[in-house]
């Protein structure tokens, strides 16, 4: 099948002519092609968000709310084929697809349905100078939204409702390795009578089709979420441009485990954060750093319920491990696996291929759990994206939130324990844009996202991503 790029509310080839194959990883096997669009169908794109945008940002908010509100509609109605379709270009579990991914999308929508005619601005009153000053907040024009292959529809819908509940419009590009989802929901769009060239998909390589949106001097915004270097190319072509910037980027991020906290509850939310999506969602607790006193009892009854974990093929429905993205992902992630013991690590669990009946040649390895005897080792100072883990242990505090916040990244950390003082201060202390405490992954769309560090700048969710959506601008009225 041959995906299209959607521009002005149809369905176009591009422009060159040139296709990427597309895999499905739990297959390894090419079933469609996608375009790689080129400096001129991103212009094309870009014109039709141009022409687009005086109409899209005088329209009502109800309006806009009840257009945004259908897509969330029918993203619920579609879930069936939005999930599958997911999860066959990802290699993710499809129930991961029906009861996060697919559901999170549409609540994405919604959530900015209702956002949008919620949010306000400011006004200061100069008193003794006869003037009012409010603020203006309106929308930037044409943004770019760019997203990764890790949680397609997910991320790639964070970005696209905020932006356009705004008044924007937009021209987004999908993860080449996962375009599928995005391409469903152009249709949907069209559905849910979403104004031609509001919403323009670009499908493409990061190299070609994603550096001609940067590079484009009249897109003034840039909401990325990708890897850390991609993130760093992609500030030093927008900076001499002055373009606004979110860059949602990689994490290393660390699981605080004390010996006071519920173990049960611990042991099996550790299991999740660690292998969930195979590992591969930026807010995974990849370095596991246990208290001394439990920590051999960790160790074991952690290898024992990871050793429970059933790998397969992810249309299947009662597996928890399905494949990982790409066959050059899987060899990056071996590759760190491989190096575990020159490093002085030890592989405890795991390490190895997986070969699936029926599907020998998609891209599955064993969840991995490899104990280090320093934090200072490549493997826990480098992103794996994976499902390998690291564990170290620590004796107190200051000790566990010293190796906490010794990495370059600053996404998330975990912590657990029901210590109330030691709650605040690790919460206070822990260099990272979100902390969670005796939970993992628990998401309020109102609450701001984001890292510090290598893991990014700027914000989005609740009416962060509204402000970064809009340009704030002052009006002083003096009056006699
Ligand atoms: P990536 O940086 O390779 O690609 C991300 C997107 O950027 C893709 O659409 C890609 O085509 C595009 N791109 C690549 N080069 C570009 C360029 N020169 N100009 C413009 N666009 C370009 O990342 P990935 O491998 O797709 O995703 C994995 C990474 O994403 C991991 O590092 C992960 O931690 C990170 N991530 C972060 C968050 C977060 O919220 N912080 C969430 C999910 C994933």
């Amino acid at each position: 099948m041959k995906i299209q790029n959607y521009i002005n509310g149809e369905f176009l080839p591009p422009i060159a002519n040139g296709w990427i194959d597309n895999y499905n990883p739990a297959i390894g096997e090419v079933y469609g092609q996608i375009p790689n669009s080129t400096k001129e169908d991103v212009e094309k794109a870009y014109e039709a968000a141009e022409n687009a945008f005086a109409s899209w940002s005088n329209t009502t908010l109800a309006t806009r709310s009840k257009i945004l509100s259908k897509i969330a509609e029918l993203i619920k109605e579609k879930l069936p084929l939005l999930a599958a379709a997911e999860s066959k270009d990802n290699g993710k579990p499809i129930s991961l697809a029906k009861t996060i991914d697919i559901p999170r999308a549409a609540a994405n929508f919604q959530f900015y349905a209702n956002a949008i005619t919620q949010f306000s601005s400011e006004a200061h009153e100069s008193i003794g100078l006869n003037a009012v000053n409010f603020t203006l907040r309106q929308p930037i024009g044409v943004v770019a939204c760019i997203s990764p292959w890790n949680l397609p529809l997910y991320l790639f819908t964070w970005k696209i409702a905020p932006a356009i509940a705004s008044g924007n419009c937009v021209v987004a590009k999908p993860s080449e390795i996962t375009p599928m989802t995005a391409f469903l929901l152009a249709e949907i769009c069209n559905e849910a009578g979403l104004p031609k060239g509001v919403l323009n998909i670009v499908h493409g390589l990061g190299t070609t089709t994603g550096q001609a949106i940067v590079e484009h001097p009249n897109i003034k915004a840039i909401s990325f979420t990708g890897g850390t270097k991609t993130g760093a190319h992609i500030a030093s072509v927008a900076a001499p441009m002055f373009k606004k910037l979110s860059l949602e980027l990689g994490g290393k991020n660390p699981n605080i485990i004390f010996a006071d906290c519920d173990y049960e509850k611990m042991l099996a939310t550790t299991v999740r954060s660690s292998f969930a999506n195979q590992g591969q969602i930026c807010l995974c607790g990849s370095r596991i750093l246990v208290e001394e006193k439990i920590y051999e009892k960790f160790k074991k009854d952690f290898i024992k319920k990871v050793s429970e974990l059933k790998i397969g093929n992810p249309s299947e429905e009662n597996i928890h491990i399905g494949a990982l993205v790409s066959k050059e992902h899987l060899e990056k992630v071996k590759s760190y696996i491989d190096i575990a013991e020159d490093e002085g690590g030890k592989v405890l669990f795991g390490g190895n291929k997986v070969t699936i009946i029926d599907c020998e040649n998609g891209y599955y390895l064993q969840p991995t759990i490899i104990e280090v005897k320093s934090n200072k080792c490549r493997l826990n100072q480098e992103e794996i994206f994976g499902p390998v883990v690291t564990i170290m242990p620590f004796k107190i505090d200051e000790e566990a939130l010293q190796l906490a916040n010794d990495v370059k990244y600053g996404l998330s950390s975990t912590l657990w324990t029901n210590n109330l003082k030691r709650t605040m201060q690790f919460s206070k202390q822990l260099h990272t844009g979100i902390v969670w405490v005796n939970t993992w992954m628990l998401r309020d769309l109102r609450t701001p996202f984001g890292g510090q560090k290598a893991s990014g700048i700027g914000r989005e969710g609740g009416f962060e991503a509204l402000r970064f959506f809009t340009e704030p601008k002052n009006i002083c009225i003096q009056y006699e």
